[in-house]
């Protein structure tokens, strides 16, 4: 693209360091510039309009133009633009979110702790399992186990977490203590010959396998996203869970389930551990809960955890954790409004009438002949891209086929992002049929271009 003197996307160039960019790349390509929104569309300076296959990142739940949450925040910013909830100050729409949050939870869950991105929740997460150990008299059970390709986040201790080889490498992570264990993906990992059961069990024996050598007693906490989306959409096979968490329960290791993409419908399920039968102590939560309007996250913990600070408060005084906008109002009235709009529309309901219709079009695309899995849940899909069906092997980096199918996708008016060899889509949840068709029959073009 010709980079015009002094258009945005030369300063865009000049000033902006963007996250998750080729910064080499960006400064001879330059941006896309988006400057608005309508439905499920996206609409560049240019005028171009472009369907976001990726809901943004994951979190556009309602689309682009919902005037009931820019009047809700509206509203907020005229009667109380901050407040904050250190030294027990609180205000009326954080206290309702919360309790409409314990209301929704999948599981019994006690308490609501807020923040502003999901990085920062699971962030609280893990501090939080330290904090409940030496709360306990357990100060040696403090590694945490995630999983090989798991997405939690990028501050130190969630990209620790997080299991992708690109946020670890030059930042000198993971942390000491941080562990990883195998990845549930089938396709990928499964042996020749191996069922999809088998493979659930040797998941859990090398999830064992590694609690034993490092020490039970060592061992604070297992991190799961429900379905992991970032690293390629991977479905766990269907007794997965149920088999780790036996394991878990056996050496009283905590469930954290990082609902930050799953939570909220994505799944047809309000939470992704209803889906897949998990049953964690906490639960990470952002991105949707306000259809990405405002920035905020939420942590759920259990009243087994939440009576353990309480405990430790009677013992040191003050809980030292917290955000300035922890329980930002404004973020709390476009949360609490968009939770009203996913009863009030019946979202989940329009989930499951849609998604059928979206994974037959996303499976339909395994006979193409680029991809080698089409996999996916709700409306969450992948297409995993191959040089070779048969023997799955996958493409060279260098040959960054997904960044063409990318871009190619643009062309065809359909933005998304290629995350490995992966082609992703995870559009608004408010997705019609008819959009859905739409969406597939361009991405088929995209795909048929890159071939
Ligand atoms: N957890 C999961 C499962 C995610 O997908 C993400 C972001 O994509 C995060 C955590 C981090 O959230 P944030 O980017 O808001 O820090």
């Amino acid at each position: 693209m010709t980079i015009l003197l002094n258009s945005l996307e030369a300063r865009d160039a000049a000033f902006v360091l963007h996250p998750y960019t080729n910064a080499s790349q960006h400064l001879q390509d330059g941006p896309l510039v988006i400057s608005r929104g309508e439905g499920i569309h996206i609409i560049d300076s240019e005028g171009n309009k472009y369907i976001e296959g990726l809901g943004g990142l994951f979190c556009a739940s309602l689309g682009f133009s919902e005037q009931r949450l820019v009047d809700a925040a509206m509203r907020q910013m005229q009667e109380l633009p901050f407040y904050h909830s250190f030294g027990g100050k609180s205000h009326e729409t954080a206290i309702e979110l919360a309790e409409r949050l314990i209301r929704l939870a999948p599981v019994p869950m006690s308490k609501v702790f807020f923040a502003n991105s999901g990085s920062e929740a699971n962030d609280t997460a893990l501090k939080l399992v330290w904090y409940y150990h030496n709360a306990i008299g357990k100060p040696e059970k403090k590694k945490v186990i995630s999983r090989w390709r798991a997405y939690h986040g990028v501050t130190i201790a969630s990209a620790s977490l997080t299991g992708l080889p690109n946020n670890h490498r030059d930042f000198d992570l993971p942390l000491a203590g941080v562990l990883h264990t195998d990845c549930p993906e089938f396709y990928r990992y499964g042996h020749p010959g191996e069922s999809e059961e088998e493979f659930a069990t040797r998941c859990a024996e090398s999830l064992e396998n590694l609690i034993l050598a490092e020490g039970p007693d060592t061992i604070g906490a297992f991190f799961a996203e429900p379905l992991m989306a970032s690293g390629g959409c991977i479905v766990p096979p269907p007794t997965y869970y149920e088999k780790i968490q036996a394991v878990l329960r056996k050496y009283d290791i905590l469930l954290i389930a990082d609902e930050v993409i799953c939570g909220f419908g994505r799944l047809g399920t309000m939470f992704g551990s209803e889906s897949f039968g998990m049953r964690p102590d906490m639960i990470s939560m952002a991105k949707q809960l306000s259809a990405a309007y405002q920035p905020i996250s939420a942590l759920m913990v259990n009243e087994k955890v939440h009576a353990a600070i309480v405990a430790e408060s009677e013992k040191i005084g003050t809980f030292g954790h917290g955000f300035t906008y922890s329980g930002h109002p404004v973020a709390t009235a476009v949360a609490l409004e968009t939770l009203k709009i996913y009863e009030e529309r019946d979202i989940l309901g329009h989930v499951q009438k849609v998604a059928p219709l979206f994974q037959r079009r996303l499976r339909a695309l395994a006979e193409h002949p680029l991809v080698g899995s089409a996999r996916g849940r709700g409306l969450i899909g992948t297409l995993e891209l191959v040089r070779d069906k048969v023997t799955k092997e996958p493409f060279k980096p260098a040959d960054g086929v997904a960044i063409h199918a990318g871009k190619r996708a643009q062309v065809h008016g359909v933005v998304t992002r290629a995350i490995g060899d992966n082609y992703s889509l995870c559009p608004p949840l408010i997705i019609t049929e008819a959009e859905i068709n739409d969406m597939f029959d361009r991405s088929e073009k995209a795909l048929d271009d890159t071939y």
